[in-house]
């Protein structure tokens, strides 16, 4: 049960523990998503050759297509468009990711990496 969500606050993020993911409205899908060409391979969003070939022709075509929201040269890695109610474009209404089988490796891996390992953005009643 949280009353307010502060993204940028990290010292306001509560300790992580499974259960809290029964109360909360799927927050870390609003975080910013940075993937690299592996996860969006894995998503069916680029194809065998585009993962060979240049990243930045990859990355103009993913964001004329509203995919992405920009690419970083220097870290090879793409940010996923949100929608506009900030989420992440993959998520439904009910709060379900729609590739969770493929989801990227920092979904997988959240809340253990993440902009402060361990924690999650919640504020507890
Ligand atoms: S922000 Fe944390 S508590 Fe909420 S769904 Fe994601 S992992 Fe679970
Ligand atoms: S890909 Fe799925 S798990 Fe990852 S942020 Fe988007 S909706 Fe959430």
């Amino acid at each position: 049960m949280f009353n307010e969500v502060n993204f940028d606050l990290l010292s306001t993020w509560v300790k992580f523990r499974p259960s809290l993911c029964e109360s909360c409205t799927a927050l870390c899908c609003s975080l910013p998503l940075e993937v690299d060409k592996e996860d969006l391979f894995r998503l069916g969003l680029i194809s065998e050759n585009e993962l060979e070939g240049s990243l930045k022709k990859v990355a103009k075509r993913l964001q004329t297509q509203g995919l992405i929201k920009n690419f970083r040269a220097a870290t090879a890695l793409f940010t996923i468009a949100q929608k506009m109610n900030g989420k992440c474009l993959f998520l439904d209404k009910e709060n379900r990711c729609t590739v969770y089988e493929k989801r990227p490796r920092v979904c997988r891996e959240f809340p253990k990496i993440g902009p402060r390992p361990g924690y999650c953005p919640c504020i507890k009643k």
